[in-house]
Parts: C-alpha cells; structure tokens; sequence
C-alpha cells in the first residue's frame, strides 16, 4: 500500500506526543526529528523536508500549542496543514479552452503511464463532461503504441486518429487537429512518445508539436514509483517543454510518498490527477488535503 512506512512513522511520532498533558520543546523537538527521518526515508526531497520541518516547527512551537489541552493532536494539525500546503492546498483543475476543441497533450517518459491515462481521462470526460474526445497517437517509434491506444480508444468509446509509424508525429497531429475541427470533438487528447530518460530529440519534438496543437494543457504523467526519480523526471520536462500539471501514476503500488510530497514544492506545477490502478476507472483527481489525510492514516 502506498505511503505505508511514512503513515507508520509519522504516527509514532505523534503517539509519544499524545500521551503529555503539555508538550516541552525538547518534545517538540524530538518530534521534529522523528518527523525528519521519517520523510527522508519516504524520499521526500532533502529541500523540501527541510522547509517542511522549519514551517512545523515554528508553529508547533507557538505559545497557544503550549498551552493547549491537547497538544500532540495539535500537532498533528499542523503536520496536516502542512503536508496538505506542500502539497498545493486545493485541487487543480483541467484548464480548458474558450472554445472548442480544449487539447491536452500527455508527456512522460516510456513506461510512465501515458496511454493508459489517456483513456482514463477520456472515461472521465465523458463522464463528468459527456465530452467526446479525439485522440490522437503521436509515438510512432513503438509500433505497439498505436495498438495499445486503439485498444484503449474501443474500451472508452472514443475514436484515435493515428497515420501508421511511417509518418512523423508532426504531420501527424496537423492532420489530427484537423480531423477534431471537422469533426467538432470538444477535446483533443494527443498520445505521445516517451522514452527511457529525457533526450533532447524527444524534448524537440515534443516542442513541436506543442507549437503546433496549442494545446491548453501539457499533461505530464510520472510514475510516484520511482520516488525522487520522478521528481527529477518532473524538474527536466517543466524546464525544458513547460507543463501546467502532473498526473502521477501507479499510487496503488507501494510507493514510499516522496514524488507525492516534493513534485509541487519542486516543480512549482500542481497535480492534477493520481493513477490508482491499471483500469479505464483508476483515476481521481488530487486534492491535496484528502492526500494529507491518507498519509496521516
Ligand atoms: P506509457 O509508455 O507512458 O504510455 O505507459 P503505459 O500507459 O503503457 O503504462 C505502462 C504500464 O503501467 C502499463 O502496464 C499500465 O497498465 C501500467 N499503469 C499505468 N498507470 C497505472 C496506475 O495508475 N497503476 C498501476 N498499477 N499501473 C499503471
């Protein structure tokens, strides 16, 4: 189960706390230092952890904490908070054009989740939206790829528009644009290539095709398994190509919470969504507080 370890550790911490009627600093402060521990081991980011504890720490040491009734549960609240600031405070949403088509465009390197997000996030429009997506598959360096999104397309309903892999990913979404505007589809989803680590050929072409699709949002999908691997993954693709938000994936493994917790504070973009599952339906949008509730347990 994700964020396993940390939920267990940071409860620990609060456990000696709850038991005091009233809460020294030198409580506070072996808190503070269990707290630390505790989120590097989940790979959190050094940085991050460093902010984190200084912002706790200041108001765990504030006088009304002190004095309160109860102050482990106090501190807990503060934790909360934090985590949950950390984390972006409130839900982001999908932006979306003025008119139609809104294009989203998906980034991420290979293995990541992208095409399986695609067609997640098709179930959802149609759901929440009735929308009826285009989608387009633009990696055509893995001929499985287009396979794996026409497979994805029949299961959420939705049309791909795809060229073979003989025809470059470029020309292949002008065309793709231009099938969603005669076709009215209220959203453009483009699949595109990924590869093991970020490469300049890859970042060109992705830029490239932004130039090209103006897309509303640059989606880009990174697996919270790889933990500070992700965030790197993030840090590379926000400078280089700019996205406005990250769907991290695979958080029904048992993935330690670094990438949940630094991506943000790192990358400055917000998540948009998180990947719970391998299932068209395994995708929720991310809302930072209920994220700090789950890893509080
Ligand atoms: P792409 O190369 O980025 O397009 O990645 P894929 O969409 O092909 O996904 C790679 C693998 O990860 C596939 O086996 C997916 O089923 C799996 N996958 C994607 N998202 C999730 C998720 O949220 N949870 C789990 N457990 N597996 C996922």
């Amino acid at each position: 189960m994700a964020f396993e370890g940390l939920t267990d550790r940071l409860q620990k911490a609060f456990k000696s706390l709850s038991r005091k009627g009233k809460v020294s600093e030198s409580d506070v402060r072996d808190a503070m230092r269990e707290i630390r521990l505790a989120l590097l081991e989940a790979d959190v980011n050094f940085d991050v952890v460093k902010d984190f504890v200084k912002s706790v720490r200041e108001k765990a040491l504030g006088a009304e904490v002190l004095d309160g009734i109860n102050p482990g549960q106090q501190i807990v609240k503060i934790v909360n908070d934090e985590l949950t600031k950390t984390m972006g405070e409130a839900a982001v949403p999908l932006n979306k054009s003025a008119k139609v088509p809104t294009v989203i465009m998906m980034a991420g390197l290979q293995g990541a989740g992208k095409t399986t997000t695609v067609g997640k996030l098709t179930k959802y429009l149609e759901e929440t939206e009735k929308a009826r997506p285009l989608l387009i598959a633009a990696d055509v360096y893995r001929p499985a790829a287009i396979k794996q999104l026409q497979v994805v397309g029949e299961q959420v309903g939705a049309p791909v528009f795809e060229m073979g892999t003989d025809t470059n990913p470029r020309e292949i979404v002008r065309q793709g644009m231009a099938q969603a505007a005669a076709n009215h589809n209220d959203y453009v989803l483009i699949d595109t290539a990924g590869r093991l680590q970020i490469d300049e050929k890859l970042m060109q072409e992705l830029s490239d095709i932004k130039d090209i699709a103006h897309p509303d949002e640059i989606l880009l999908v990174v697996d919270a398994m790889t933990g500070q691997a992700a965030v790197d993954v993030a840090k590379g693709f926000n400078e280089q190509l700019g996205v406005t938000g990250i769907v991290l994936t695979k958080l029904d493994g048992d993935t330690r919470g670094g990438a949940a917790l630094s991506i943000r504070a790192v990358t400055g973009k917000p998540i948009k969504f998180t990947g719970q599952g391998e299932k068209m339906d395994a995708l929720d949008v991310f809302y930072p507080d209920r994220m700090a509730n789950r890893i509080l347990g």
